[in-house]
């Protein structure tokens, strides 16, 4: 049988994991916002229009595909090696 003192300290671990999960969430996202403002950049695309791909690419500087949604919605063409997102 758990104490309550148990189960009350098995809940604050609990609630300091997801505060850490959630630090974690924000700065990816803001580390992915700051990715595809460098790509836009380089690539003179908007960076709303930057699509990171999830397919390893030799020649793309992030080591991933990357695709321009504004001009190629169905994502068709990595604008380092011309593969399509989707692949069998
Ligand atoms: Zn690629």
């Amino acid at each position: 049988m758990s104490t309550d003192g148990e189960v009350r300290r098995i809940a604050g671990r609990m609630y300091e994991a997801e505060a850490v999960l959630d630090k974690a969430r924000q700065d990816l996202d803001e580390r992915r916002q700051e990715l595809s403002e460098a790509l836009g950049k380089m690539l003179n695309v908007g960076s709303d229009y930057i699509e990171l791909g999830g397919w390893a690419c030799e020649t793309s500087p992030t080591g991933q595909c990357v695709y321009n949604r504004g001009k190629d919605p169905a994502l068709d063409f990595c604008l380092f090696c011309g593969q399509p997102d989707e692949r069998k």
